[in-house]
């Protein structure tokens, strides 16, 4: 039996989702060689399902209505459950599809009710896609020396940013998204602002990339983009509970959906093998079965992670494991899968060869493997993560069944 966290509410999530992801698989073969047909699917339900999420009630999100339950994705573990399937069935449309996404997280976190209420009302509008631009050319991991520019006006006017940002997932199809940038020196001189991609400055130019096409990641160049002063998030807050604070927790509540990315890949790739080989002897068999349990094994503890960080935002150790770790799993799987097919795999089976792609981007993610384990590591040697209970306590009481953890 399979170690599970997942109660009645979250499996009927989870039942719904696998049936959109079944959908997605052929349209996401097509957005690999052209991005630019994502419009064509979104009456996808998984594609409507990403745009209500990360919406809450009270500024007039709908939600998913399903078998009595509503879900508004505001929980890293509903968006663990969703993202995983979707993944699982093409993680390129997945992170193609228009909604809140990573910004909608930062807003939930950081923004003021009338933010709060421009950046839902937008959404609420029609399917709309938002960008999170952190990245910069040469500050990808260490983000925290980022060089974008956030010029204070004297007279109470608009600000003015100036800088440019690389790698950010949907800038070029998006009305509206959010700008890391500096206010002055060091690590509490960072702040996040709204932006319309529509202001005069703005540009986003898209990025060719081997893995996760369909996301279609750019480059940004802003040039004196006007920023009013009600669009930069956490204006009312002390530095220490801005900028790179808002980052870190936006960042512990999206990691293990980016980890359930990186399973929902390599679950793909262990139900290609028995499909796109017909048979398989009993060897085979057991390589397969193997390959299940570990992902059965990592999917626990994304979910746990997952449980962790809506208990508490600021606690994104075992987030950062589960990252690591799963998209160890997403290299691995993949390439375990090719080595059933012979080392003409990745030709003979377009399917793999984009899995492979595919699971390297999600590596990049959030955040590099290594700077992953440093995360684990700062924590262990802070004492945050308990070496010999690596489960929380409260996820332990949640309905769990018996265990084949890999
Ligand atoms: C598909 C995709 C979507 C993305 N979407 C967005 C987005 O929407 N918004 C956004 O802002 N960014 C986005 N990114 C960018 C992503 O966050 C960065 O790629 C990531 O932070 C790594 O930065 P880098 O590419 O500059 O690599 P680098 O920081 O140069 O790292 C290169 C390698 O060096 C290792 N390394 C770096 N520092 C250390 C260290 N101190 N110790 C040990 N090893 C280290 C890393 O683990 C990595 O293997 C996206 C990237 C991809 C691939």
């Amino acid at each position: 039996m399979t170690a599970t966290v997942l109660d009645e509410r979250l499996v009927t999530l989870r039942d719904a989702a696998r049936e959109w992801g079944a959908e997605f698989r052929g349209a996401g073969a097509g957005l690999d060689t052209d991005p630019d047909a994502v419009g064509e699917h979104l009456d996808l339900g998984g594609v409507r399902a990403l745009a209500a999420m990360l919406v809450p009630a009270e500024y007039g999100g709908a939600g998913l209505r399903l078998g009595g339950h509503r879900f508004h994705g505001m929980t890293a573990i509903e968006r663990a459950v969703v993202l995983e399937e979707l993944a699982r069935g093409d993680a390129g449309l997945m992170l193609a599809s228009p909604g809140a996404s990573m910004s909608g997280v930062l807003v939930d976190v950081l923004a003021d009710r009338e933010q709060k209420e421009w950046f839902y009302g937008r959404l609420l509008e029609r399917p709309t896609w938002t960008f999170f631009a952190l990245t910069e050319p040469d500050r990808g991991s260490d983000a925290t020396a980022l060089e974008t520019a956030l010029k204070t006006s004297p007279d109470g006017g608009p600000h003015r940013l100036d800088g440019r940002k690389k790698y950010v997932g949907n800038a070029a199809r998006a009305a509206l998204g959010v700008v890391f940038a500096r206010t002055g020196p060091g690590p509490l001189g960072v702040t996040a602002v709204l932006v319309d991609t529509t202001d005069p400055g703005f540009h986003a130019e898209p990025l060719e990339s081997l893995g996760l096409r369909a996301a279609r990641i750019c480059e940004l160049t802003l040039d004196g983009v006007a920023v009013p002063p009600e669009r930069v998030l956490g204006r009312d807050r002390s530095p220490a509970r801005r900028g790179m604070w808002a980052c870190v927790q936006t960042f512990n509540r999206l990691r293990p959906g980016v980890a359930a990315i990186a399973v929902g890949i390599a679950a793909a790739a262990h139900d290609y093998v028995p499909a796109g080989l017909g048979g398989l002897d009993k060897t085979g068999r057991d390589r397969l079965d193997e390959l299940g349990r570990r992902i059965d094994g990592v999917r626990h503890l994304v979910h746990l992670s997952a449980i962790e960080v809506d208990a508490d935002g600021s606690r994104g150790h075992l987030a950062s494991a589960a990252k690591a770790e799963a998209c160890r799993l997403a290299e691995e799987a993949t390439l375990e899968a090719c080595r059933f097919f012979g080392p003409r795999a990745r030709w003979d089976h377009p399917v793999l060869d984009k899995l492979v792609r595919d699971a390297r981007g999600v590596e990049f993610m959030e955040g590099a493997g290594n700077i992953q384990k440093l995360t684990v590591f700062q924590g262990l040697v802070a004492g945050k993560v308990g070496r010999g209970d690596p489960f929380p306590a409260h996820a332990a009481g949640s309905s769990t069944g018996g265990s084949s953890c890999g």
